[in-house]
């Protein structure tokens, strides 16, 4: 669909704009005053049901584009974490919760079964967070409920091996894994990490799972960081900037999540209208990855914190009913349909009449003007269906490790 086509859609923000402007009142800043807005009135609910009398069809006439069958999908247990990494994906942090219930999680993985065996696909299901080895009773009660309901074997579980304080207790989790049918344990290990576990119980890890589990079921990401480690705790603010700013240049990731926060002044940094055009089609439609966070959320699997739905609620919602309706109505999706049509900038377009400020200071790439835009309309409460959980986002503790503040 041509960006052209969806411009026509921005009427009905304006009229919402202005209704809020009366009702609600602005800022001085012209920003609508956070939590002031109700979900009614934020213009997008992907559970009305009376909307779907517009529905488009499965495939967008314009572009011809069909929602890709899901087959690769993260189970996050949790958004808490032990650290509070800043390139975390979705700003987790020992003051986050959620749990993902051991009924969540079959019934999650369940449907994602169903949904590839749907489409002659077979599922890949990983387990991740947060930090997933926060609750060592619930990891191991999820895993032995899909084993016995002969769910499809769990092809890894993600963490940073915080929790790897001694031999024994390394080796026995372990062998439970592998027991319960682990493909791969893969270990996070960064400058990031770096900063809040200790490298010995990484290296106690990988160790100890290469006897376990054999060496091709141990991934460490990033393996050159593990044979030539810096002990970032042990360096002030300046030394830590260089090390981050280093590793950013050598792993061009997105900016997103915490990383566009505290990372991307490290950055080099451009006009928003650098972006323009940059549509993201290929994450939100073409990918076959999705995440699902502790509350039912799915995300794209590269792009937390834009729900492409929601399972569970009073109807109890499954994962395949979330999939056949984002694939037939991603059209009302706010934020989906913006940056399909033309990316964060597109995005940009749709948020200015809302009250959002452009960084005068530019941004480091596409993604950090999507997670920017992303963050204000967390922190104003609009379009909380689209955008959201306030978790996944950052809040004032990570603002204020932003060095220097973001400008
Ligand atoms: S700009 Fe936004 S939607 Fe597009 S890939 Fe980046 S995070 Fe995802």
């Amino acid at each position: 669909m041509p960006a052209s086509s969806l411009k026509g859609d921005n009427t009905w923000i304006h009229k919402s704009f202005t209704l809020l402007a009366v009702r609600f009142g602005v800022n001085c800043a012209g920003r609508i005053r956070p939590n002031r807005l109700p979900v009614c009135l934020s213009g997008y609910n992907p559970h009305m049901g009376k909307r779907s009398t517009n529905a488009e069809p499965t495939t967008d006439r314009a572009s011809g584009e069909t929602l890709a069958v899901w087959e690769f999908a993260g189970l996050m247990l949790t958004y808490w974490c032990n650290a509070r990494c800043a390139f975390c994906y979705v700003c987790s942090g020992p003051d986050r919760d959620g749990e993902m219930s051991v009924d969540d999680a079959i019934g999650h993985w369940s449907s994602l079964d169903r949904l590839a065996a749907a489409h002659g696909r077979s599922m890949r299901i990983h387990l991740a967070g947060g930090e997933p080895f926060h609750d060592w009773v619930q990891l191991v009660s999820i895993l032995r409920a899909a084993r016995d309901a002969r769910l499809s074997p769990v092809e890894k579980v993600e963490t940073n091996a915080f929790w790897a304080a001694d031999d024994g207790l390394t080796r026995s989790r372990l062998e439970l894994l592998d027991a319960l049918g682990l493909g791969t344990l893969v270990i996070s290990w960064d400058p990031y990490h770096a900063a809040y576990v200790p490298v010995e119980r990484v290296r106690r890890c990988v160790e100890i799972a290469r006897r376990v589990l054999g060496r091709g079921r141990v991934r460490v990401r990033w393996w050159e960081f593990l044979h030539d480690p810096v002990d970032v705790r042990r360096l002030d603010a300046k030394q830590r900037e260089d090390v981050f700013r280093e590793a950013l240049q050598r792993h061009k990731d997105r900016l997103t999540g915490r990383a566009a926060i505290e990372l991307a002044h490290l950055c080099e940094r451009h006009s928003a209208a650098t972006f323009a055009g940059q549509h993201c089609v290929d994450a939100i439609l073409r990918s076959r990855h999705v995440h699902i966070d502790p509350y039912g959320n799915i995300f794209p699997g590269t792009c937390g914190g834009i729900i492409l739905g929601q399972t569970g609620g009073g109807g109890l919602r499954t994962v395949e009913q979330v999939w056949q309706q984002f694939s037939s109505r991603w059209h009302e999706n706010p934020v989906a349909q913006a940056v399909v049509a033309g990316g964060s900038y597109e995005l940009l377009q749709r948020v200015r009449p809302l009250g959002y400020r452009e960084l005068p200071g530019g941004y480091a790439d596409k993604c950090h003007l999507c997670a920017h835009i992303r963050q204000f309309l967390v922190d104003c409460g609009i379009w909380p269906q689209a955008v959201g959980p306030p978790a996944c986002y950052g809040n004032e503790a990570d603002r204020a490790a932003a060095i220097p503040p973001q400008s």
